[in-house]
């Protein structure tokens, strides 16, 4: 990393939660003609991906989600086009440097048998000449982020950790070096649905904190949906179907294609992206004994409750367990009317 660009880490670091904040990924016209194939596994890929952002690309097996992503560390080289990071042309620089700057974490977890947690997560800052105490300090750190108790955890070897634990250490080796830049490469998919679903959250809740750069791969349309700003719904050759948030997929799927990705359910998974608050709320019953939801649960918690009870409506309540207001199914269906486009809003 060039004297500038640290600078401008830095000072992107005071305004990002104190924290190393993610950069711009640019990718203009990206090809890649595997030897000996007709047809290009991408063909001429463009997106710009925002400093921060959680780029999510789902697309069926096949399509060319992993070829496009390798391509952005350059485990596949590109056959034509270019791929920026924070404006620097990634195919100038040294490929074992650029990796190091890279986070990469795959379904496989790839962690080396014969190290221990602690080692397997030290790979990089080692690389990098970091003194035995800044790495200690930082493996403890990190595996105090993903939820792993270091005095338990970093002296085993990989197979004394279940799946699930595994996959934290991938992403804690990921974050070792603190990178800008994450790839991620179906990195939950060969968990259980349970530990997935823990890891999901696990993972919203870091990336809140640390604001990386990511790319994440996925064949599950309902991941994308969960974890990302954006979501690029992908077809063959990596031909991008639409780009855009999941609330803004979900309420305006631009073709059949994107829509037969979205399955059945397109209303019940907006309605899990929308923030109970948003609902016009009515004066609160102040009853004892009512049900309720807090203040930051979703539409979908909402509905699921009030069908869960039975009643018209119920309380949404705050930390303290003050009722802010009422919710009901009618307030609920209102917001999904209000945001279809072309809908005037409910009472407008
Ligand atoms: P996805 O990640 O969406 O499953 P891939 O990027 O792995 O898709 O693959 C895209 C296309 O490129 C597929 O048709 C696949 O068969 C082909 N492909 C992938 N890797 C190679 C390779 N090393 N040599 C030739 N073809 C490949």
């Amino acid at each position: 990393m060039s004297d500038s660009t640290a600078t401008r880490a830095t000072t992107d670091a005071a305004s990002a939660d104190s924290t190393q904040s993610g950069v711009a990924i640019t990718l203009d016209k990206v090809t890649k003609v595997y030897p000996g194939q007709e047809t290009p596994a991408v063909d001429d890929f463009s997106m710009s991906v925002r400093p921060g952002e959680l780029v999510m690309f789902v697309g069926p097996s096949g399509c060319g989600k992993t070829t496009t992503m390798k391509m952005i560390n350059r485990i596949i080289e590109p056959s034509s086009g270019s791929i920026a990071i924070d404006g620097r042309d990634v195919l100038s620089l040294n490929p074992n440097e650029l990796r190091r700057h890279i986070g990469y974490v795959i379904q496989q977890i790839g962690l080396f048998p014969h190290m221990t947690i602690a080692e397997n997560i030290a790979v990089v800052p080692r690389l990098l000449g970091w003194s035995k105490q800044k790495i200690a300090d930082r493996v403890d750190e990190l595996l105090q982020t993903v939820q792993l108790d270091p005095g338990t955890f970093a002296a085993r070897y990989p197979k004394q950790l279940s799946g699930g634990q595994q996959q934290r250490v991938g992403v804690a080796r990921a974050l070792a070096a603190d990178p800008p830049v994450m790839l991620m490469d179906e990195p939950f998919g060969a968990t259980d649905p349970i530990t997935r679903e823990k890891l999901q959250a696990e993972f919203l809740r870091l990336q809140e904190s640390i604001g990386k750069t990511i790319i994440f791969v996925t064949h599950d349309f309902d991941e994308a949906i969960r974890l990302g700003d954006r979501i690029a719904v992908l077809s063959d050759r990596s031909q991008i179907e639409q780009f855009d948030t999941p609330a803004n997929i979900l309420s305006g799927p631009a073709n059949d294609y994107v829509r037969s990705f979205i399955g059945q359910g397109a209303a019940l998974k907006r309605l899990a992206l929308i923030p109970v608050t948003d609902a016009k709320l009515k004066a609160a019953s102040g009853a004892s004994g009512v049900p309720s939801v807090p203040v930051e649960a979703s539409l979908r918690d909402a509905l699921d409750a009030l069908v869960l009870a039975g009643v018209p409506a119920i309380d949404v309540v705050d930390g303290d367990g003050r009722a802010v207001g009422a919710v009901s199914v009618e307030a609920i269906s209102e917001v999904l009317g209000a945001e279809l486009p072309g809908v005037p809003p409910a009472g407008a």
